[in-house]
Parts: structure tokens; C-alpha cells; sequence
């Protein structure tokens, strides 16, 4: 029997379209490995809505993997310390892994191919972006800061690879390891369980992640005319797929390229901003914990005052009816829709003067899309302290932007009380005025 092959996963939990899956199947026995690591990461170790998800994806693809006749191996603790440890005891020939760029996952990957015993050897592939960070370059070979001209060159390099079927078998060890139960890691809430909203509002896993595209397909081509609409279904909803890997882009493209319609198009260059983001923070790892403009310290409000207006804004309670709705249906669903969360950000940190970064550690928490990345990224944008050209002056006025997207019924939703104003009031209500 060849030596066996672990597989380290992460954010990368399918079996279609999973490179470093399908090069461990192709190489011997594989013993796909999760290891939770709560310290590498710091300040965004995994946040209360990250871990439900996380909870219910590790849980569906065991089944997934159990039908094959494979399991997850499941360990805690330094994520190099452990992997090298799994190496020693199974004798295994490598250790195959899709590349990460977070720092710690960077950290993680440049120190395992110290650790690892002699005769195991890291094998990292490309398998969650559509453009990986150092593939695309501007004219002077350094990294696009702006997102347009980076959108046009990724646009310029499409169609992506195609994408590798699942495994029709996996080999398994001749002995299993041992491993924790995912029960025991606590990952969900119970005192008190606050998911009861993000049950109600999600199918985690790769077979849900696949349905929602088959729907999404049906529905693309509205795109353009819909994403901006809080009150209707009109974007995907993958974003917690493609974050956890549940599914990939090369996926969602093939899947949805032939629709070549406008809403496609729009759609297409959305995707392409997840790249962005990562080649962001490929090229300043901690984007997302410090302003790249200077001149912003002095800004910020601090002290009794801010503290009660930046508790406010988590609870949805602002008076601000947009920005409420959007805080509550963070809370509730651990998602928010785009164009609210940019307002819900925007008024933060324009109207509040209160410093991104706080913000920023709020949606960590609440997301069950918490990307490193991307939200990292986007607090910047909107903050106009990043190294895009987004200027702090750009304001989005939550009463303006709420009449213009016709937010009434999202309104409705989320903050209850306010349901039978009219449609022309529910946006700024007269006794707040
Ligand atoms: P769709 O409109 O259907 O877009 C398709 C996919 O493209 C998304 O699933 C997502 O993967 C990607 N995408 C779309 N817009 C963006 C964008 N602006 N930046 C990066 N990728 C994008 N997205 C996250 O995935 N994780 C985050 O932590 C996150 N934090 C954000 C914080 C702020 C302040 C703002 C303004 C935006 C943030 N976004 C984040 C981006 C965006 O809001 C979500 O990706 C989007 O709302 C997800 O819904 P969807 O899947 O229906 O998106």
C-alpha cells in the first residue's frame, strides 16, 4: 500500500472541484485532517456566527466523505504542531493543502515545511480564486491597488481552469487515527442559542451551497436590476459558500457563464472583487487592523458617548431605519445584503466618527461570511482609509439611500415597529424628524 496522504482542510470544505483533494486520491490513502486552531488567527480567530457554520459544514461533509467510506480527522490546538504530529504517526508521504493567504494560514504553511518529518513533503494548490494573489500584476509588476484595472485584467485572463470532478473513490489507512468528536469543540451556541435565526435562514455544505447555485441560475440574468434591491432575493446569497469552500468560483463560472447576459456580466466582476480582496491582503497582510491613509487617529470619537452609540448601532437602534434593519438582519441570519452593509458601515464611521476597525471586528463576529479579506477590504473602501481611491468624503446618506433602493419592505422585516408606516415615510419616520 502507498504511504498516506493528509489532507489539510480549511476553507476549503467540498469534494468537487477540491485540487488538493483530488491530487491526495490520486496519490494514496487520504486522512483529510481539520485542525482548530483558536490561536493563530488573534483578533480574527473564528467569530460566534463562523463557528455555528463552521459547526454544521465539518459536520456535512464527514456525511459526504462517510459515504465514500472516509472521515475527517479532527484535532485542536497549533495547526503546524499538529499536522506535523499526524505526519509522524501515520508515515504519511505528504501533506496536501489548497493555499491560504491569511497571515496566520501563510505563517502556518511556511513553518509546517520546517516541522514536517523527512519524507513528507507540503503540497499547496491553487483552488479558491479565480485570479491567486501574485498571478496578476500591474504594468510595473507590482500589485493592482485599485480594483477596476484588476477587475479588466482578471476579465482579460477568463475563462478560469476547468473545474476537476469529485472523487469517485478515496482510499482509506490501514488504521484511522484518533480523533476529537466535533461535538466536544462546542461550537454552537446553547447558553443562550442565539442560531435560532441562522437555522431558519441557511443549508450549510457543499450539497445545499450546489442547489443555491442551481437557483441562482434561474435568476442571474436580473442581476443587474435587483442586487441593489434590499427588499428583494436579488443577489446569490453564496458569499458563506465560497468563503467556507463549499463551492468554488471555477464552479459558479462554468455554471453560470453561458448565460452571457448583462446580469452575468455585473455578477462575474462581483466575483472578481473576492480576488481582489485576497491579492489586498496577500500584499499587506494586516489590511484589516490598520488604516493605510494617514491622519484618521485623531478622528475617531472615544469615551462614554461613542460607546453608547456604537452599542446602538450593533442593536439595530440608531433611529436610522435602514441602518437598523441591516443590524438586525445581521444578528438574526448572520448575513447582511451588500447595499446595507455598506450604509450600515458608511454610518458608522461618517456619521458616528467611530474608527472602522470597530466596526470591522463587529461584522467578524456576526458573519457567517467573515472573510479576512473581504471584509477587511470593504471596511477600508467605504472608510476611505485604504490604499483604493474611495475618498473619506463619500458619504452614504442612510435616508437618501433607503428611498432610492426602495427599502420599505426590508424595513418592514427587520424592524417590526416600524411595518405600517407608509412607503414614503418608513424611510425617515415623522416623529424622528
Ligand atoms: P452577490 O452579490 O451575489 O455576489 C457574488 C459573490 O461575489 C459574493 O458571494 C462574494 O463572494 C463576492 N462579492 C460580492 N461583493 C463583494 C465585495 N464587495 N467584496 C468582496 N467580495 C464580494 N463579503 C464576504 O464574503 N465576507 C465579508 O466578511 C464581507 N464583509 C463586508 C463588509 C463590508 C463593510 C461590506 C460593504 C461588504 C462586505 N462583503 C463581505 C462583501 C459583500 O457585501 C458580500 O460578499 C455580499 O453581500 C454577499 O452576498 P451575496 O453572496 O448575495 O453576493
Amino acid at each position: 500500500m502507498s504511504a498516506p496522504q493528509i489532507l489539510w482542510l480549511r476553507r476549503d470544505l467540498r469534494l468537487a472541484d477540491q485540487p488538493a483533494l483530488h491530487a491526495a486520491a490520486q496519490a494514496g490513502p487520504v486522512i483529510p485532517m481539520f485542525v482548530l486552531d483558536d490561536a493563530a488567527a488573534g483578533d480574527h480567530a473564528y467569530g460566534g456566527a463562523s463557528r455555528w457554520w463552521l459547526h454544521h459544514s465539518l459536520e456535512s461533509l464527514g456525511h459526504s466523505l462517510g459515504k465514500l467510506g472516509s472521515r475527517i480527522v479532527l484535532r485542536r490546538g497549533d495547526a503546524t504542531t499538529e499536522l506535523a504530529k499526524l505526519a509522524n504517526e501515520t508515515g504519511a508521504s505528504a501533506i496536501h493543502a489548497i493555499r491560504h493567504y491569511e497571515p496566520w494560514w501563510r505563517k502556518a504553511q511556511t513553518e509546517l515545511k520546517k516541522a514536517l518529518p523527512s519524507g513528507c513533503e507540503l503540497c499547496l494548490h491553487d483552488g479558491n480564486y479565480l485570479a491567486e494573489p501574485g498571478s496578476v500584476a500591474n504594468g510595473s509588476g507590482g500589485v493592482y491597488k485599485i480594483y477596476t484595472p484588476f477587475s479588466k485584467a482578471v476579465l482579460d485572463r477568463m475563462p478560469p481552469r476547468e473545474e476537476l470532478p469529485a472523487p469517485e473513490h478515496i482510499g482509506s489507512p490501514e488504521e484511522w487515527p484518533k480523533s476529537d468528536d466535533l461535538a466536544d469543540w462546542n461550537l454552537l451556541p446553547t447558553k443562550p442559542d442565539w442560531a435560532g435565526g441562522l437555522r431558519d435562514f441557511w443549508e450549510v455544505g457543499e450539497s445545499a451551497a450546489q442547489d443555491r447555485l442551481d437557483e441562482w441560475v434561474e435568476s442571474v440574468s436580473g442581476y443587474e436590476a435587483s442586487r441593489n434591491l434590499p427588499s428583494q432575493d436579488g443577489s446569490s446569497r453564496l458569499s458563506p459558500h465560497l468563503h467556507w469552500g463549499e463551492i468554488s468560483p471555477v464552479q459558479v463560472w462554468h455554471r453560470l457563464a453561458d448565460t452571457r447576459d448583462e446580469g452575468w456580466q455585473t455578477y462575474a466582476k462581483e466575483l472578481i472583487w473576492r480576488d481582489y480582496a485576497q491579492n489586498i491582503i496577500a500584499e499587506y497582510p494586516d489590511y484589516p487592523l490598520k488604516s493605510y491613509r494617514d491622519g484618521f487617529e485623531s478622528l475617531w470619537r472615544s469615551g462614554a458617548d461613542a460607546d453608547a452609540d456604537f452599542t446602538a448601532w450593533t442593536k439595530g437602534r440608531t433611529g436610522y431605519p435602514i441602518v437598523d434593519a441591516g443590524m438586525r438582519q445581521l444578528w438574526q441570519t448572520g448575513w447582511m445584503h451588500n447595499r446595507v452593509r455598506m450604509i450600515a458601515a458608511s454610518f458608522l464611521v461618517k456619521h458616528l466618527l467611530i474608527d472602522w476597525r470597530r466596526g470591522e471586528q463587529w461584522y467578524w463576529d456576526c458573519l457567517v461570511d467573515a472573510d479576512y479579506g473581504n471584509n477587511g477590504v470593504n471596511w477600508q473602501w467605504i472608510s476611505g482609509t485604504g490604499v483604493d481611491s474611495n475618498m473619506f468624503v463619500r458619504i452614504m446618506a442612510p435616508l437618501t439611500q433607503s428611498e432610492k433602493f426602495a427599502a420599505a419592505d426590508y424595513i418592514r422585516e427587520y424592524v417590526p415597529e416600524l411595518a405600517a408606516l407608509s412607503d414614503d415615510d418608513i424611510h425617515d419616520p415623522p416623529e424622528s424628524r
